[in-house]
């Protein structure tokens, strides 16, 4: 059932952008949901948000009413047919199958102008731990045009109960830029030679990983994550959002610890209710709601308040950081 799905086998030769793109030209002309779905994409609006010491990017996209208003709660996993597994992807959907365990799929409902979803041909729960050395490869392999990123099965992902990455253009998404500002910088620890960083003044925290060695900096990942268990006292994933870039031989991961995944005005009812339900992408500052009325009304304190509310606090990543 692969074999009838695959568009292109990854050779490196040819570069993982250059066959990716392929791709999406291709399905942007044979597959009718996708086709339906750039053409929403076209119309989306979007403006900035002023807060407190940083700004996001505000995008108004209906097509994520799917999405944001998806419910995640395990009955309801366990009784839908999974749309990322082989089986039930759509007739006229391609993938070009990656180092034979991972396929780079079309996001039919994109956010940015080429949305990515690298999804395990097997159906295998979403973990970043077994993966992160693919999420460095896959990183290395998209650069310099594309950024990757992974939602926790509690923060965000739509499929928690198979394996995925996304990707989006590089730079698209705000903290991309941000975290390259000096005045924004933090230097925390050196561990193994991979340079812990923090940002300052953010309005939500935010860890950096730094290296060029893959090696050193999956084992410090691995140790970061075990520092989170051990302060969210729990022996599952911890709540993160991860974006990997890789950058003149440096990779750089940006992890965003969290509280919590939705805030708690997703669950008010009638007028109180704010659909904004962030992952990677909203929060690493391009927010997105699937409601105009949202769209018109969010402003920076609503912003400042969900963020404050959905991350964890400077205390608690000093101590994370201080144990890793
Ligand atoms: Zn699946």
């Amino acid at each position: 059932m692969l074999e009838n799905i695959i568009f292109e086998r990854y050779d490196a030769a040819t570069s993982l952008t250059e066959q990716s793109l392929r791709l999406l030209h291709q399905q942007q002309q044979t597959w009718p949901q996708l086709i339906d779905g750039y053409a929403a994409f076209a119309d989306v609006r979007q403006r900035n948000i002023a807060c407190d010491g940083f700004s996001i990017i505000l995008q108004f996209n209906p097509k994520r009413i799917v999405s944001s208003g998806a419910k995640i709660d395990a009955a309801t996993i366990k009784e839908r047919k999974c749309f990322l597994s082989i089986e039930n992807l759509p007739p006229e959907q391609r993938g070009i199958l990656y180092r034979n365990h991972f396929l780079v799929l079309c996001n039919p409902a994109p956010i940015v102008n080429q949305h990515f979803t690298l999804s395990h041909i097997e159906h295998v729960p979403q973990a970043i731990e077994a993966y992160i050395g693919t999420m460095l490869l896959l990183a290395q392999d998209f650069s310099p045009s594309f950024t990757v990123f992974y939602n926790g099965p509690r923060c965000g992902a739509s499929a928690p109960d198979h394996m995925h990455f996304q990707a989006a253009p590089a730079r698209v998404i705000p903290v991309e830029v941000d975290a390259v500002s000096a005045e924004r910088r933090v230097p925390e620890r050196t561990v193994e030679g991979v340079a812990i960083l923090t940002l300052k003044n953010y309005g939500r925290q935010a860890i950096l990983l730094e290296c060029d060695d893959a090696a050193r900096l999956e084992s410090v990942f691995h140790r970061l994550m075990s520092s989170m268990k051990a302060e969210e006292r729990t022996t599952e994933e911890p709540k993160v959002n991860v974006l990997c870039t890789y950058t003149d031989g440096l990779w750089r991961i940006i992890l965003f610890p969290r509280a919590k995944h939705r805030p708690d005005a997703y669950f008010k009812e009638g007028d109180e209710q704010i659909l904004l339900s962030p992952a990677s992408i909203d929060i690493g500052g391009l927010a997105v709601t699937p409601l105009e009325r949202d769209f018109i009304r969010v402003d920076a304190p609503t912003i400042e308040q969900i963020f404050t509310e959905v991350s964890l606090t400077r205390a608690e990543v000093e101590r994370i950081i201080a144990a890793v």
